[in-house]
């Protein structure tokens, strides 16, 4: 079978690999691969920034972000037939087993010593064949079979949503009504749609024109799209009860921590570059005490937030249709391979590679 790989840590190493499909033991799925999302940890490792084979190894099979269809189950798997339509989450547990991951939240592991599929220690999903631990795999209505490539990074703001109100509602007596997302790539777009399903008043920030596809989707879910070139930051201080921060720059991570008001929250979910100066470090740690502000990052998401992703792809397919096909703005064969993983241009906001176009 084709796989995509990289020699992980070595710049630019992307190629296909012909390898043997993996044999499914005890507990484990051979997933069928119909689709994978591109997205930009797929970049950095193909820049060799990080990344990790599996012991032994020295190669990686990327992908993270899939949907596939059961192919195989191991021995002792149970709720599953082949042909579902299903997505595997990324991480696995720790071998220490760590308080967090035995109890399910491998998402919140201690030690740091997960596993993630297509990132670190495990093979991903961007072959034609892939594996996986059975117990970590969630299934999709046939409904889903367009957009269920967009259950992972919906997982992403499934999580930093349900934290934000954990947190916020077990600290106070709190009703939210507006929130901002910073960032209108995929995730930020997505967020979008999840805080409108809560009833909010959202806005959200890019620097595409008013006309662009990425501002018509905003205004499709009947948020506020706001074009950072016309109207800056500092304009929209002390407004928010929510905001969350997805574009990865440092500075406009800083700005986001003066736009949330008294007992707001910033949820942080970009991957910022460091050693950049900062500002006012007196300034912000004042301003979080006297305001009973909460700021947090997160990352990764475990089962129930898959769970969650894919009731909210039903729900935002119903409530908005057309809005997730429309992020899937560019879809690749495994040939196209150097294309595909190339940095977006102007009107792109999801590259999916179809692995399997027969369905
Ligand atoms: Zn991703
Ligand atoms: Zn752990």
């Amino acid at each position: 079978m084709k796989a995509i790989v990289v020699t992980p840590m070595v710049a630019n190493s992307l190629r296909i690999k012909e390898m043997d499909p993996p044999a499914v033991s005890k507990g484990q799925m051979l997933l069928n691969v119909q689709k994978v999302g591109i997205c930009g940890t797929d970049r950095d490792i193909i820049a060799g920034f990080y990344g990790a084979s599996p012991t032994g190894g020295d190669f990686l099979v990327l992908g993270h972000e899939s949907l596939s269809r059961v192919a195989e189950l191991g021995s002792g798997v149970r709720g599953f037939k082949p042909g579902d339509l299903v997505v595997p989450t990324v991480r696995r547990n720790c071998p220490e087993n760590c308080l967090n991951c035995q109890n399910e939240e491998s998402d919140m592991c201690l030690t740091g010593h997960y596993k993630e599929h297509g990132i670190k220690e495990l093979h991903g999903f961007a072959s034609e064949f892939a594996i996986t631990d059975a117990s970590f795999v969630v299934k999709l209505p046939e409904s889903l079979i367009e957009v269920g490539i967009l259950t992972e990074p919906l997982t992403i703001v499934e999580k930093g949503e349900i934290q934000t109100y954990l947190m916020q509602e077990s600290r106070m007596k709190w009703k939210p009504k507006k929130a901002l997302v910073l960032g209108a790539g995929p995730v930020g777009l997505l967020a979008t749609t999840i805080l409108r399903l809560r009833g909010l008043e959202v806005s959200t920030v890019a620097t595409r024109s008013a006309d662009s596809l990425k501002a018509r989707l905003v205004q499709q879910t009947g948020a506020q799209y706001i074009n950072a070139k016309e109207t800056p930051l500092k304009e929209m201080e002390d407004e928010y009860d929510i905001v969350f921060e997805i574009t990865g720059s440092p500075s406009v991570a800083l700005e986001a921590q003066h736009l949330i008001k008294t007992n707001g929250v910033v949820c942080y979910l970009g991957i910022y570059k460091m050693q950049q100066d900062t500002e006012d470090a007196g300034k912000l740690f004042t301003d979080l005490v006297l305001g009973n502000r909460v700021h947090f990052g997160s990352v990764n998401a475990n089962k129930t937030y898959f769970e969650r992703s894919v009731n909210d792809l039903t729900k935002i397919k119903k409530k908005w249709p057309g809005f997730l096909e429309q992020i899937i703005t560019r879809r690749a064969k495994m040939d196209d391979l150097t294309q595909a993983y190339q940095p977006e241009n102007e009107e792109e906001i999801k590259t999916i590679i179809e692995i399997r176009t027969l369905m």
